[in-house]
């Protein structure tokens, strides 16, 4: 049994003995003397990026010339740096503008990438009467690297429709060499500029806003206004909402305690933070009993407007009220005791009490057909709308160099300034409104609409409007509940 073992282990042994004498013979050990290879016996230098040029030096004439030897390699880095991921403004680059007091030499794929120079931040804050020229002459930078950018392409060339209050960021070295620049004309959009090895890179960029829908109701114990905001609505939010409802309610005359309102709109958030009202989608109001609903209704070509639920048009030829109805502190009554005359006399229109100067607007479109004093009215406006209707204002303070005798308005253009001209004891707009001629209340007059939804966009409007009609019913239910 030993003996066997013995046997088997020499033979082992010769094995190993045999094998490691195959392995040491023929080859070559690989690490040692392996004659250098002509590429890696020339070290490549660390080449540094090159900036654009200082305002003042001017190799702008030869740097046009063919490219050097220096200036091939260098795009080939650039292209080779291309394929990794960039910020814009991180991103060293140059303009292909090669300085010629290096040695000119060949480099390797294997050139380690140049390392990025130390870039710092300025920002400027755009103020009246600031030109890119003036700002960028602040900054040390030369009016040729301007034209250059500006002229890189269209996209940059919006970069000269600068807004007092938008920001410029300009991305420099220490050297004020220019790397790119950033203006931002809000917080969600901007234009940047990245200066790249054959001249300027130009994107417009814009955030993606976040759209949430929110809805906010309320009741009114005296004024609107007072309990829009109380309810949470911006002051924004509040005029939309007498924008949509304003040809059938005043809502400086005709608000009674009671009366409620509802509103479902849409928010803007950036990075889960408010950023702005959005479009309101759906209101109610509820005024002296009688419930008015405005539902926005886009069609295919993309035009929106608000409609009541049976699709009629929100919208009337005339205004309810020619006076934003925040200006006007009270009404007078339509037959009364005349101040001035001091006698009874019949008042053939509305009188709203406003501080002098407040802007009056023409309740519809037409055409001016008088301007200039007319008796007790004092300075006043008439206005022909169409064949049927007439509007007047008078007292007024001064007209709107626009609204001359013969001219066209639109409606809500302003046309002149609340006054006390003529016969009147304050500062106030006198308001007719005749029909044929005739004299008829500007508060109850039946108006005429504005055309209702197209016969091919009922059904559509029909089913969209359906969720909001609900949503509209829920909010009622918990406001009903909540007063109870
Ligand atoms: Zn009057």
């Amino acid at each position: 049994m030993a003996r066997r073992l013995t046997l088997g282990a020499v033979l082992l042994l010769l094995l190993a003995v045999g094998f490691v004498y195959l392995l040491s013979t023929p080859g070559q050990d690989p690490e040692i003397d392996t004659p250098p290879s002509p590429e890696q016996s020339q070290q490549p230098e660390q080449k540094k990026i090159l900036p654009l040029p200082l305002p003042g030096q001017s190799n702008r004439d030869n740097e046009e010339s063919e490219p050097s030897i220096q200036s091939i390699s260098f795009i080939k880095q650039a292209i080779a740096k291309e394929t990794e991921p960039a910020t814009p403004l991180d991103t060293p680059a140059v303009d292909g503008v090669v300085e010629s007091d290096a040695e000119p030499q060949i480099l390797g794929d294997e050139m380690e990438a140049p390392s990025r120079p130390e870039t710092t931040t300025l920002s400027y804050e755009i103020k009246n009467g600031d030109s890119l020229a003036t700002i960028f002459k602040k900054h040390g930078l030369s009016a040729n690297l301007l034209h250059r950018i500006v002229h890189s392409s269209d996209t940059a060339k919006k970069l000269t429709d600068i807004r007092p209050g938008e920001m410029l960021y300009l991305d420099l070295d220490e050297d004020q060499n220019f790397y790119g620049l950033r203006l931002q004309h809000s917080k969600i959009d901007s234009l940047e500029i990245t200066a790249v090895e054959d001249g300027f890179k130009a994107a417009e960029l814009s955030r993606e806003v976040e759209v949430r829908t929110n809805h906010v109701s309320g009741t009114i114990e005296n004024s609107f206004y007072i309990a829009a905001k109380e309810a949470g609505l911006s002051e924004q939010l509040i005029m939309k909402m007498a924008g949509i409802f304003g040809w059938d309610i005043d809502f400086a005359l005709e608000i009674r305690s009671g009366d409620r309102f509802s509103v479902i709109f849409q928010e803007d958030y950036l990075d889960g933070e408010k950023l702005r009202d959005g479009t309101i989608l759906a209101a109610e109001f509820v005024n002296k009993g009688r419930s008015y609903r405005a539902l926005l209704y886009t069609d295919n070509t993309g035009r929106s407007d608000y409609y009541s639920p049976d699709g009629r048009s929100m919208r009337k030829a005339f205004l309810r009220a020619p006076v934003d109805f925040r200006r006007i502190s009270s009404r007078f009554t339509r037959e009364r005791y005349h101040p001035v005359l001091g006698k009874k006399r019949p008042h053939r229109g509305v009188d709203y009490a406003a501080k002098t100067g407040t802007p009056i607007k023409a309740a519809g479109d037409g055409k001016i057909i008088h301007r200039g004093k007319k008796g007790g009215y004092g300075k006043t406006v008439i206005i022909k709308h169409g064949q049927t209707y007439t509007t007047l204002y008078a007292h007024l303070s001064r007209y709107n160099k626009k609204a001359r005798k013969g001219n066209k308005v639109k409606q809500g253009q302003v046309i002149g300034y609340v006054g006390k001209t003529g016969l009147a004891t304050g500062p106030h707009l006198h308001y007719e409104f005749r029909v044929n001629g005739v004299h008829r209340n500007p508060l109850t007059v039946k108006l005429p609409a504005a055309k209702p939804i197209a016969k091919k966009y009922r059904e559509d409007f029909k089913l969209k409007i359906q969720p909001l009609l609900s949503k509209l019913d829920l909010i009622n239910r918990t406001l009903v509940a909540d007063a109870e």
